[in-house]
Formats: C-alpha cells, structure tokens, sequence
C-alpha cells in the first residue's frame, strides 16, 4: 500500500471514530455508533498490516487470531452485570501495551536517532511507560474493586499526599537520570524504578478511592488508557494511535468532568484519593422499623396512583429485571397513568448502564429522565419504586455530613407518597453505608429477588 493510500485509511479511520463517539452519545444512535467504531477499527488493522512497515505476517496473524478470539470470546460471555470489570480489564491491557512498546523501543536501537530526536524519543518513552504502568496497575486494582476482590474501602496511608508528591519527584529526578544516561545506553536502570514506581503509584491511587467515588475513578483510568495509546502512537510513529488516544483520552477526561460534577466532588480531590472516606466523625447507625409489603398489595397501591416513578439500580441489572419492568410499564400506561424513569448518572456499576439496560426491554426514551431532570417533581408522584436501587436513593447523602456519600446528590423519593423499595435484604449497597430510607414511615419494603417480585406485581396487576 502506497504511503498516501495508508494516510488516506488512517484518515477515514479518524473520522468514523469521531462519527462513533458522537452516535455513541446518544441512546438511539448508539448501534450506528458502534457500526461506525467497528468499521473505523477493520480500516485501520488492514491499513496498518498493508502499510509496509510490517514484515512478520505469520506471527501478526496468529496474534490478531489469538487476539481476536480472546476478544470475542469474552465479549459474548460477559453478563451485563460484569460489564466494568471487563472494561476495567481492557484498560489494564492498554496500559501493559504501552510498557511494552516503550521497552521494545528502548532496546531497539535501529531507528538511528540523533541528537533532539533522540531526545524526544527517550522522552517518549520514559513518558509512556510511565502512564501505561500507572494505567494497569490502576486498572487491574479497579477491577478487584469491580468484582469485589478487593475492599471497595479507602485504604488511607498516613500522608498520602506527600507520599505521592514524593513520588512525583522522585519519578521526575529518574527521568533527568534515565535521559543523561541513555546516550551510553545505560538507561534500564531508571526506567526499571521508574516502572515500578508507576506501578505502586496506580495501587495507591486507586485503593485510596472510596466505594461511592469508583465511578469516577473507572472513567478517570479510561481517559488514562487513552493517553497511554497516545503515547504508544508517538513512540511508534503511528498518527492514527495517536489520534484514536487522544480522543479517547480526551472523551474520558469530559466524562470524568461530568461524573465529579454529578457526584459533587472536586475532580483534583478524587484524583488525589481519599474520597468517600467523609469527615471525621463515624455515619449514624440506621434505627427504626422496617414495613414489608407483599405483590397483592403493591398492585393495589399502583392502582390507586396516577402519577408513577421507577427508579432504578444495579439490583435490576443483577435481576435482569428490565424486561419485566417495561411489561409493567406499558401495562399501566394503558391504563392511563403517568410512569416515568429516574436515572442516577452513577445507577449501577458504570456510566449508563441503566439506559443501556432500558434500552435493551425496548422502554421509550421519552419517559426516560435523568436526574437532574425529574428529582424536583416528587412531591408530586404518588408511588416511587425503588428496584434494586441503594446508594442513589440514600437520603444519609444529604443529612449525614459524616456519611461516606455525604454531599453526593441522590433521588429525593421519599418525598413522594409512598415509596416501594424492592431487594432482597436489608443488606447495604456499593459504598456500605445503611440507608434510612428503608425504614422510612412512607416506605413499604418489598422483599425477593427484583425479577421474581416484578412477576408477582404484573400477574397480581392483570389479576
Ligand atoms: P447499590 O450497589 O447501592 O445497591 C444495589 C442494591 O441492589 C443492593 O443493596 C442489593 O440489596 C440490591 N440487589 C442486588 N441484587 C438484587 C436482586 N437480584 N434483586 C433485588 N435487589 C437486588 O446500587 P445503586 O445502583 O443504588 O448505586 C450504584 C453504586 O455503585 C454507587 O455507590 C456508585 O457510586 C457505585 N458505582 C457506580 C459505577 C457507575 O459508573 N455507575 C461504577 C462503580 C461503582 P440486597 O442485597 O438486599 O438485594
């Protein structure tokens, strides 16, 4: 393939990414986004392999092979539900990429460079083995915290932020170390502390973030994925990685933005750590009593009301609820009541999940509001129901200063008339505060597995 021709590819490849991530932004053109990701993706491998650069086709082709199908493999296995931890895991795999390529560059001595080349280049290098190490390491503690295999508590070190000024530092004096020392070749050394400095770096920031803040924190390691892509590009020369990262890099960083916003947080304090972790005082113990309510009863209750909310959390996604949740929908707003869709932007365990979910049963986009939109109305809605739906819905964010989620703005349904709250125990959600809101006088309890008591309300519903 002539030079142009791959120029060209990567061209077109850049701007199908640009067209997916804008049709990725909303819900009803998200399938063309995707289609315009995956086209833009087989353009650039075919250009890239064709562009003369590669010489090793049979090792190429077994790795896309390998590649390929562990990829798709994992994407057709993956539950919704493990969905972030498998984004989680993709990231960390950008980040390595990057390590690697950046050791692969510094052994290979066949470019030739001289003088401020080389120095750009070296600069490259030390740049992007750091944020890939920082990447992985990040990531791979986030997926821990995703799955559960690692605490989803803040593990504080005593001056922890100086620990990592420190660090910084120490990172900085290795890189002046790593560029004199390249001319003689003897670079390894520091580049090595340096590596395995990143790598503690990445544990420590992202053990440091408390459970209610990992939103952020998923998003903030995608935007980083990003930048290590980037860095890869510029150390291979290759304008499309480095393109395709910055967009990526750039997309993560606004939502990142969008998501500290949401959540009330100070973006450079989430960075830092330490969030979620709240003031110095213990959270109030949750007192009072609980009242269940049974189907039957619940079915009456929605009779009786005209104006409806639903809420809902990671325990519909658990449920896999959606599908019975849209039946139940249409099935009241043929009876001409008023059902609308509350969505936390943290609902779940990652940036629209819920819609996705909702998108999937096929429920209109037009009942479907974000919070922002729909959390001034509920002294107006008769029956708000909860599924499987726990921190965003915890009224401890706004009264308890000493709460982990303090400040985090949350769904205010107990304003409405009654609140039906639909999980399986009184057990507590991602961050591990209690929520009042359970034993609130207005919320009735309905206990089970969200699906299974869906079931029961839309058959006691057509009874
Ligand atoms: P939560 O994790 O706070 O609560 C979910 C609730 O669902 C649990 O209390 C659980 O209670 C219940 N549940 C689980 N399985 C079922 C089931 N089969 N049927 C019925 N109920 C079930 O979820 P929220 O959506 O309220 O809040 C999201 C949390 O996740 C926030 O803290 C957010 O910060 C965090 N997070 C969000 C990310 C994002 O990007 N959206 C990423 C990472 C974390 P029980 O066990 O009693 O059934």
């Amino acid at each position: 393939m002539s030079h142009g021709l791959v120029t060209m590819s990567y061209i077109a490849a850049s701007i199908l990414f640009i067209l997916s991530l804008s049709g990725l932004s909303r819900q009803d053109t998200a399938r063309r986004g995707n289609y315009f990701g995956m086209s833009g993706m087989a353009i650039a491998i075919i250009a890239t392999v064709f562009s003369g650069n590669v010489t090793a086709y049979a090792i190429l082709a077994v790795a896309l092979l390998i590649g390929g199908f562990i990829g798709a493999r994992a994407a057709a296995k993956v539950e919704m539900t493990q969905m972030p931890e498998l984004v989680a895991l993709m990231h960390s795999l950008v980040g390595m990429a990057a390590v690697l390529v950046g050791y692969a560059n510094f052994l290979d001595h066949s470019a030739g460079l001289e003088g401020a080349e080389k120095t750009i280049h070296e600069l490259e290098i030390y740049i992007g083995i750091f944020i890939g190490a920082v990447t992985f390491s990040g990531s791979v503690i986030a997926f821990g915290k995703l799955c559960g295999k690692v605490s989803g508590k803040p593990v504080l070190l005593p001056a922890r932020h100086w620990l990592n000024l420190g660090l910084l530092i120490i990172t900085v004096g290795l890189g002046n170390w790593f560029l004199s020392d390249s001319e003689s070749g003897q670079g390894l050394t520091p580049l090595l502390i340096m590596t395995g400095i990143a790598l503690l770096f990445g544990v420590h920031m992202v053990m440091a973030i408390g459970g209610a803040d990992m939103p952020v924190v998923v998003s903030m390691l995608n935007s980083y994925s990003g930048w290590a892509a980037a860095a890869t590009g510029f150390m291979l020369s290759n304008d499309l990685l480095i393109v395709t990262g910055a967009l990526v890099g750039s997309s993560g960083a606004i939502l990142s933005y969008i998501m500290c916003k949401a959540m009330n947080r100070h973006f450079i304090s989430v960075i830092a750590g330490g969030f979620g972790s709240a003031g110095g005082g213990e959270a109030a113990e949750v007192e009072g009593e609980v009242n269940p309510i049974e189907a039957e009863e619940t079915a009456q209750l929605l009779r009786d009301s005209k104006n409806i909310v639903i809420i809902p959390g990671y325990g519909m996604a658990v449920a896999q609820a959606q599908h019975t949740v849209n039946e139940i929908t249409k099935l009241l707003v043929s009876q001409g009541k008023k059902v609308r869709f509350a969505i936390h932007p943290v609902a779940g365990r990652m940036p629209g999940h819920m819609n996705v979910l909702l998108a999937e049963a096929k429920v209109p986009y037009d009942i479907v509001f974000e919070m922002d939109e729909i959390n001034e109305d509920f002294p107006d809605v008769d029956v708000s129901i909860v599924i499987g739906a726990n921190d965003i819905v915890n009224p401890s964010a706004l009264d308890d200063p000493n709460s982990p989620i303090a400040g985090m703005p949350v769904l205010e349904c107990w304003k409405s008339g009654t609140t039906i709250a639909m999980k399986r125990s009184m057990a507590s959600g991602y961050a591990g505060v209690g929520n009042p809101l359970f034993v609130h006088e207005n919320t009735r309890m309905l206990f089970g597995d969200a699906n299974d008591r869906l079931q029961a309300l839309l058959k006691a519903l057509q009874a």
